[in-house]
């Protein structure tokens, strides 16, 4: 089957590279020319544990090109996937919309021959419809449906979670839309993997729904977390004793600094906001947020009161700035919030990111980037860990506090505990619901 990919960001390029290891062939479209430039050279522009040798392998196989000729992409397409941007519309929170319409009136134009135009950027329910009207009233004359298939990958993981996923959501109108897609899929159906075929608007609202119940359960643990330094008890027991639950569940369930990423922030807003325009609010999706909010603003004063209430003149060694691991990516990372707030209360910066430093050298201004923890821990007044990294898992706790100048670790992704820390010698140690010492 031949495939178009509109989009090679982190969704885009993913898909595009799992779909041409199925058999497809694939041309991955992207308006971004410097980044056709680095696909064709062989790069990949972002960071993705094994999405270079995927890539590779597939370019090789003469099934994956790189193009930045939509037309010609798409008018050869028996599908052709919508992966663009769907960030937040500036001012009311509602998903913004014009990276995807724009594609959608480029597609109608170039379309020739059935096609289904499928939809993978997360976008509001009843978009797909306003989709297929655009297209229609575009080109007239062309012949195609329209699909919602939402994308359920993490980055860090993602070509596990594409090739694995935990289901598959196509939302149709039409079964000859339906056909093409169990088509495209049909190399996981061998390996069993549910797919729930559904509206459109369902496929829609699901995508939404499950993003705002993770960021509600992330956000729940960490109000129990606070909960938890009130009262003495250890949020990590309390997420293992509640998490053994079957009906529960242990995933995300890790207090920390709040979610963050290119999703949860944005998908809690729409949907409050499509909540809101449809009269039916989201409370429980609207304190969430509220809760999140307030969340990264306690990190903050809870660094700042474990270095004695002023920061001022003071070096602080932040390790990890990117919203998880194994990602480059720093899309309303906690780190955006958290070092910009160290820095205008007087602080000096340093940053430790083993993939980070490319974005982060011009969202965060003003810090200083190490490649290594210790010789960035030297002389320092605390070290914050933001971001649990595999190689801030295992640090040597005492030859860390040797290097500083005041010993304070500010743990805020709980890896270690308070009797690490007192152990090696840390006079100060705080982390997220649980005993501190200062
Ligand atoms: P991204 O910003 O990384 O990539 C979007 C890409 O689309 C960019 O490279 C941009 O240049 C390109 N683009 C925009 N308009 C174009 C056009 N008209 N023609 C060709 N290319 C165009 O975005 P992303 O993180 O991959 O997210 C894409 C969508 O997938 C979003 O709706 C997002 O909510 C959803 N999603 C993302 C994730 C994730 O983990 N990132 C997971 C699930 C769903």
């Amino acid at each position: 089957m031949k495939i178009a990919m509109i989009g090679t960001g982190y969704v885009g390029l993913v898909s595009g590279v799992c779909f041409s290891d199925f058999g497809h062939e694939v041309v991955c479209v992207d308006k971004n020319p410097e980044k056709i430039d680095m696909l064709r050279q062989g790069k990949v522009p972002i960071y993705e544990p094994g999405l270079d040798i995927l890539m590779a392998r597939n370019v090789e196989a003469g099934r994956l090109t790189f193009s930045d000729d939509l037309v010609s992409a798409v008018s050869d397409a028996a599908a052709v996937f919508i992966a663009v941007g769907t960030p937040t519309r500036r001012g009311d929170g509602h998903a913004d919309l014009t990276y995807v319409m724009a594609a959608a009136r480029e597609i109608a134009a170039a379309l020739s021959g059935y096609t289904v135009v499928v939809t993978k950027s997360t976008v509001p329910v009843g978009t797909n419809r306003q989709l297929k009207q655009v297209i229609a009233e575009a080109n007239p004359q062309a012949d195609f449906d329209v699909a919602s298939n939402p994308e359920f990958l993490r980055e860090g993981a993602a070509i596990d979670d594409f090739m694995r996923p935990d289901r598959i959501v196509v939302g149709v109108q039409q079964d000859r839309a339906a056909e093409v897609m169990t088509e495209i899929y049909r190399p996981l159906y061998l390996r069993d993997f549910p797919i729930l075929t559904t509206d459109l608007e369902s496929a829609e609202m699901i995508k939404y729904a499950a993003n705002a119940f993770l960021a509600t359960k992330i956000t729940f643990i960490n109000e129990i977390a606070a909960l938890c330094e009130r009262t003495g008890a250890d949020v990590k027991l309390v997420s293992k004793g509640m998490g053994l639950d079957g009906r529960i569940g242990n995933k995300f369930l890790h207090a920390g600094p709040g979610y963050g990423g290119s999703c949860f922030p944005k998908d809690t807003q729409a949907l409050a906001r499509i909540g809101q325009e449809n009269g039916s609010p989201m409370q429980i999706t609207e304190t969430v947020i509220k809760v999140n909010d307030e969340l990264r603003r306690r990190m903050i004063g809870k660094i700042i009161d474990m270095m004695g209430g002023h920061v001022a003149g003071k070096t602080i060694t932040v390790l990890g700035v990117t919203f998880k691991p194994n990602t480059d990516d720093m899309r309303e990372a906690p780190s955006l919030t958290i070092v910009p707030a160290l820095i205008g209360a007087g602080a000096k910066l340093r940053v430790v990111d083993p993939q980070g430093r490319r974005e982060g050298a011009e969202r965060l201004p003003g810090v200083q980037w190490f490649d290594d923890v210790y010789k960035a821990a030297e002389n320092a007044d605390a070290v914050v860990i933001l971001t649990e990294w595999n190689e801030f898992r295992a640090l040597d706790l005492e030859r860390l506090r040797d290097k500083m100048s005041f010993p304070a670790l500010a743990d805020l992704r709980n890896i270690y505990s308070a009797k690490d820390a007192e152990r090696a010698g840390f006079l100060r140690y705080v982390s997220v619901g649980r005993a501190d010492f200062r």
